[in-house]
């Protein structure tokens, strides 16, 4: 790839999304050339187990199902190019994208997979636990609590369903909310109130979690009426207070929802811009896993070769 060159198909991110949606644009011939970003591989790098991507009977690391990913996405053609996307032009196609080492391109269609994170507490004990018991992703993590007492925090419609989902595994779930009311939506609010196995905190907020070369052992939580502390004994914390989708690279040229993610088509992956297409997590409030990442990988390659073989109309 040489400056001001145009390519096909340009991949924003090399997660499950990326890596999917390139593997298909480069067997239709559309020499995608994939930008992976400050992570490349994406979320799962840092998973030690995966239990429901198809295919692996047994687990398999993160890092490895995406080595494989990337290995067959250069296989069968697909460039990687080790920078970040500063910033897009998307006014006019070709459209133009510009890394962070300064270099530029010009592509005729865009897949955005940048993926989303999960918001963190940011308290030091949460870094040091992270993957040896601290969680952000319940359907991902949960089976390894089976029968075992966990924590999740938030009081939106995330911690809802985690804690609801983690309740098919844990013998016991804590939902921590540093309000009095949760706004989750009214249907999970009273299915979270009327599960026995879930204990409502009310008004706590995290303080500390607690734990050894095991993991963690304990949650201490405070109340920030009186600042009156207690410590949980729990196995896992789940935090669940949202996500933030990685939308800044757009400058605000794609119509976004509320919560920040890509609005797309429904049953699409088109944007609000004609040629720019929306792959992954970052345009999934709802999923949010792999395998539906690659799955919307799979149909932005497809729509994205439809588009340009139509002329892009
Ligand atoms: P991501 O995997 O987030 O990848 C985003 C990519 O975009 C990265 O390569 C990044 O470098 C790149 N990028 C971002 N910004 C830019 C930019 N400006 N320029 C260029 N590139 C950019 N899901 C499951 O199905 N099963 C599991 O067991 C599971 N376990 C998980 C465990 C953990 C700890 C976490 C955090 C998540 C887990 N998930 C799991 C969720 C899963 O990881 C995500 O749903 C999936 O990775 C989303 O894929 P994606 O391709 O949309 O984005
Ligand atoms: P959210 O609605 O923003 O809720 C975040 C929750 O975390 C809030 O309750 C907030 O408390 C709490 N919180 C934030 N920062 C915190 C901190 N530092 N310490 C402790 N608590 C903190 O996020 P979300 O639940 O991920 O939902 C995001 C969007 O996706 C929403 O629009 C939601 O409806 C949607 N969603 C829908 C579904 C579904 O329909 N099934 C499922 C998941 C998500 P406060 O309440 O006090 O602000």
């Amino acid at each position: 790839m040489s400056a001001n060159e145009t390519v096909r198909i340009a991949v924003v991110g090399a997660g499950p999304a990326g890596y999917t949606a390139a593997i298909y644009a480069a067997r239709a011939g559309n020499a995608p050339t994939i930008i992976e970003g400050l992570a490349p591989g994406g979320q799962l790098m840092i998973t030690t187990e995966i239990e429901n991507f198809p295919g692996f009977e047994d687990p398999v690391p993160g890092p490895e199902l995406m080595a494989r990913m990337r290995a067959q996405a250069l296989r069968v053609g697909a460039e990687v190019v080790s920078d970040v996307v500063e910033s897009v032009d998307l006014r006019s196609r070709p459209f133009r994208l510009t890394f962070g080492s300064g270099a530029e391109i010009l592509a005729e269609t865009v897949i955005v997979a940048t993926g989303a994170e999960a918001r963190w507490l940011n308290i030091p004990s949460e870094e040091k636990f992270k993957g040896r018991g601290v969680s952000a992703c319940a359907t991902c993590d949960g089976f390894f609590f089976r029968g075992k007492i966990v924590a999740v925090v938030g009081g939106g419609d995330t911690a809802a369903e985690e804690a609801t989902y983690l309740t098919n595994h844990a013998s016991k779930v804590y939902l921590v909310h540093r309000r009095g009311e949760l706004r989750a939506s009214k249907i999970m609010v009273e299915r979270v109130l009327a599960n026995p196995k879930i204990e409502m905190k009310w008004f706590r907020t995290p303080d500390e979690i607690l734990g050894d070369d095991s993991g963690v052992t304990g949650f201490r939580i405070a109340d920030p009426r009186t600042g009156e502390k207690e410590e949980l004994a729990v196995d896992g914390v789940f935090i669940a207070i949202g996500h933030r989708p990685n939308t800044e690279l757009l400058g605000g040229q794609l119509a976004l929802d509320a919560a920040g993610y890509i609005v797309t088509q429904p049953g699409s992956t088109r944007t609000s811009v004609p040629g720019v297409f929306a792959a992954g997590d970052v345009q999934d409030p709802h999923f949010r896993q792999a395998v539906t990442s690659a799955g919307t990988g799979c149909m932005a390659a497809l729509e994205a070769g439809k588009f340009m073989e139509e002329g892009g109309a």
